[in-house]
């Protein structure tokens, strides 16, 4: 075993969607994000086993995403793009029936045109400034784009893992006041807004990150483990330092484990002198800089030489070793580099 291995348990992936989705109403959808290939699970086989668990609408962020999830999921479920039409994207969109949530009056032009009659959804900027039409622009266009039936009108929230920032409320209302009356189906939230209430469900709810067990879904169940082999061990001396710059230095006798994986695998060499790697239960220290392809740990206190160390698992979670590279779960995710041996647990298809 020379690589690390990550491990993802698609039916804990699968329970989480569950679970996000009995925190709404019946009558509310819940589709399933997975940009960023799957927030680096692999696109593929999350987008799978989301469907099996019964998911049936389906989010990315590009259309060459779309591309990759249609391969997997098959004609059937909707995928849609949050970046809407972009310029040199209608063969793709067209051949392999993507969704485009269109965000400005260029892209309901160019989709008109280009695709007339292929479905498309609409998103709105309530103020994060971000993706959407404000407020001018939908009121020019919105009778033209209502009159072609729209699969979605949707928003996106700017701080909804911050359930008492006053910008929720604000969207909320700007949401309403920008769509009140309109017949198509309206979605707000993903998975922070899930958590803020019923009033931002509206008719389709866009979970992301709960799915994958990270924060604000604090009831998440876990859904990666990623451990890294020991390659060799040494004892070093009061006063020797370990690694780059020498910036840890041995305190008392104490031997190093050096794991293999580093900031090319995603672990941030922020976590340098900073992140606990575990043994079974028991917490090991990283010793010095992180390197591109190793990191040095102080197994000083175990009482045996362990083959692997886990970063990632039951002891540590995305969100806990996000906070000690001063990071968010959804980096460390995304990070998470091509060379780990991923091991697929749980699933059916
Ligand atoms: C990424 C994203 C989501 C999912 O967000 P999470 O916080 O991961 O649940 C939903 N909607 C839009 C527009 C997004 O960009």
């Amino acid at each position: 075993m020379g690589t690390a291995t990550l491990t993802i348990d698609l039916d804990a992936l699968a329970a989480n969607w569950r679970a996000l989705d009995a925190m709404t109403s019946t009558d509310v959808q819940t589709a399933a994000v997975v940009k960023a290939d799957g927030y680096g699970l692999g696109a593929g086989r999350v987008a799978r086993a989301l469907a099996q668990a019964g998911a049936r609408r389906f989010f990315v962020a590009a259309a060459e995403e779309g591309a990759a999830v249609r391969q997997a999921l098959g004609p059937g479920p909707e995928i849609s793009i949050f970046s809407g039409h972009m310029r040199g994207d209608t063969d793709m969109i067209h051949d392999l029936y993507l969704t485009p949530m269109l965000n400005s009056i260029e892209q309901i032009t160019r989709h008109f045109e280009a695709l007339p009659g292929h479905p498309f959804g609409i998103q709105l900027d309530t103020g994060m400034n971000r993706l959407g039409m404000e407020l001018p622009e939908w009121a020019a266009i919105a009778e033209i784009a209502l009159q072609q039936s729209p699969t979605l009108i949707m928003s996106h929230l700017a701080c909804a893992d911050e359930p008492d920032h006053p910008m929720n409320a604000a969207q909320l209302k700007t949401f309403h006041d920008m769509t009140d009356g309109v017949t198509v189906p309206r979605s707000l939230s993903a998975t922070g807004g899930i958590l803020l209430g019923p009033d931002y469900h509206f008719d389709l709810t866009r979970p992301g990150i709960g799915l994958y067990g990270g924060a604000p879904f604090d009831a998440a169940t876990p859904v990666v483990s990623l451990s890294l082999p020991v390659i060799q061990t040494r004892d070093v001396e009061t006063d020797e330092t370990v690694g780059y710059g020498g910036t840890w230095t041995a305190e008392i006798a104490s031997r190093i484990a050096t794991v293999s994986g580093g900031y090319a695998d995603g672990l941030l060499r922020k976590m340098s002198n900073k992140a606990r790697l575990f043994h079974e239960d028991t917490p090991c220290p990283v010793a010095g800089r992180v390197s591109m392809d190793m990191i040095g740990v102080d197994i000083t206190h175990l009482a045996e030489t362990p083959s692997c160390l886990d970063i990632l698992g039951p002891n540590q979670t995305v969100d806990q070793l996000a906070a000690m590279a001063d990071t968010i779960g959804y980096e460390i995710l995304t990070s998470l580099g091509a060379r780990y041996t991923r091991r697929y647990s749980g699933g059916h298809a």
